[in-house]
């Protein structure tokens, strides 16, 4: 029985998507007030309660408390930053933004409730602010495992995180992480203590890695030691990054996000990669990386296994009669179709290129592979494209081939493209499969 937890309440702040959607504005100058209250009402869920003065925001505060402070750092009346005490004092999650940045701001601006802080008249700041609040109040953005045996180095970290709107695991040794990961397939970031009685931090994320790719989990490591090898220790095992206690907010804050972004962007870059543009199906090369390690296994398992190759029936017309755009659109039908009927029987497909695509059906007999074919064509031949006046109707051909194990997935294609010329020759419209001729032998 593990005894890990999602992190609920029970904490000094609240997640902010969790409480209120009023946002406490606390700025002296109108003018900025105004066209901050305009972008934040109009680009987020959120409703702005202006105050003026540090006697305004301390009025307010007493009708209620607000999901989220935004305020500059000195006001006519508290001229020392006194606001981000009393905002602290009330628990009230709070975006800083302040004229200068010195050392002493940013000493402020570590303070538990310190969402983040941006710089006044920097270009893009309020861009920056209005991000910041849809991202936090909008629903959790990234779910984060935190490792440390230390109760309290839990909770310190779980403040800061909650801030941000990440959701929360927790884990008190290197085992439990690993249950943890396993059951939840959420987590995009491991934050990690070194020393812990089970495993090192080293050991933990040398395991992680064992089951889990960069580009799938971030892992940062976290010490209180004064060893500078550890740092380099954890990144050779596979950490993307290292923080030494004592730590600031501020530090942790950055380095997580920017670990987020990376995962993001990577995944971006993936799925650019492997996706085909028009129709978001995968492509060719990601076709065959997948389907060769799927036959792999299959071959294994003495497992059955077929390959179809589907074309649209005369494409050509609906290019040469109305347009290249018109042509894009009835092969992202055609696309979105087959992939509709292919996910219920987990088959995987792709857009070989132009008018064609394959598929990989698996976990079913050679039988039952070509009825799934049969009900991709017919879902296809049902589809009515509205186009002005007229309603665009598309078929498709398919040739259906019995994989080979023990030829190449060149050859196997190939036999399927045999049965799809079949089809074509016999008048479209239809399945054409060589499982036929299998059990006539
Ligand atoms: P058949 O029934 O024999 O398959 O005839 P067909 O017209 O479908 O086949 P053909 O291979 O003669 O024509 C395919 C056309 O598809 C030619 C090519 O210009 C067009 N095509 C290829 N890729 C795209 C695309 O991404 N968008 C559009 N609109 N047309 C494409
Ligand atoms: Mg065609
Ligand atoms: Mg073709």
């Amino acid at each position: 029985m593990t005894r890990f937890r999602q992190i609920h309440s029970a904490q000094p702040f609240e997640t902010v998507a969790q409480t209120s959607s009023t946002i406490l504005l606390v700025e002296d100058s109108a003018a900025m007030a105004l066209m901050l209250k305009s972008r934040i009402e109009s680009e987020t869920a959120g409703e702005v309660e202006w105050c003026k003065t540090y006697a305004e925001a301390e009025r307010a505060l007493t009708q209620g408390r607000p999901g989220l402070a935004l305020t500059g750092m000195n006001l006519p009346d508290a001229p020392d930053g006194e606001i981000i005490d009393l905002l602290e004092e009330e628990g009230v999650p709070t975006i800083l933004f302040t004229a200068t940045l010195n050392r002493k701001v940013r000493e402020r601006a570590s303070a538990p409730h310190i969402v983040d802080y941006f710089i006044k008249d920097a270009k893009d700041t309020i861009d920056h602010i209005i991000r910041t609040i849809q991202r936090i109040t909008e629903a959790a953005v990234a779910s984060i495992l935190v490792v440390d045996d230390s109760a309290s180095a839990r909770a310190t970290l779980n403040e800061i995180l909650r801030l941000q709107n990440y959701r929360i695991y927790e884990a008190t040794c290197g085992l439990e992480a690993l249950e943890v990961l396993a059951a939840h397939g959420d987590i995009q970031l491991v934050i990690t203590d070194f020393h812990m009685p089970d495993m090192d931090g080293q050991e933990l994320t040398r395991r992680i890695r064992a089951s889990y790719a960069p580009e799938r989990i971030r892992i940062i490591g976290i010490s209180a030691s004064s060893d500078p090898y550890l740092s380099a220790a954890l990144l050779k095992a596979g950490a993307s990054d290292f923080v030494y206690r004592p730590y600031i907010a501020e530090e942790v804050r950055c380095r997580i996000a920017g670990n987020i972004e990376t995962l993001h962007q990577m995944r971006r870059l993936q799925s650019l990669a492997e996706r085909d543009f028009l129709t978001g199906m995968y492509n060719r090369r990601a076709f065959f990386e997948q389907a060769q390690a799927q036959l792999a296994h299959l071959r294994e398992k003495h497992d059955s296994a077929s390959i179809a190759i589907l074309d649209v029936d005369h494409f050509k017309k609906f290019n040469d009669t109305y347009g290249h755009d018109v042509g894009d659109k009835v092969l992202q039908a055609v696309a979105k179709t087959a992939h509709k009927v292919l996910a219920q029987h987990k088959c995987l497909s792709a857009r070989l290129g132009g008018e064609e695509f394959v598929i990989l059906l698996t976990g079913m007999s050679n039988d039952d592979a070509v009825t799934v074919c049969e009900e991709v064509r017919k879902a296809i031949a049902e589809v009515v494209l509205p186009h002005n006046e007229a309603r665009l109707q598309v078929t498709a051909s398919l040739g259906v081939a019995v994989v080979q194990f023990a030829e190449g997935l060149d050859n196997n294609l190939n036999a399927a493209d045999q049965m799809l010329y079949m089809a074509k020759e016999q008048g479209r419209n239809r399945v054409c499969a060589d499982a036929v001729f299998y059990r006539a032998a």
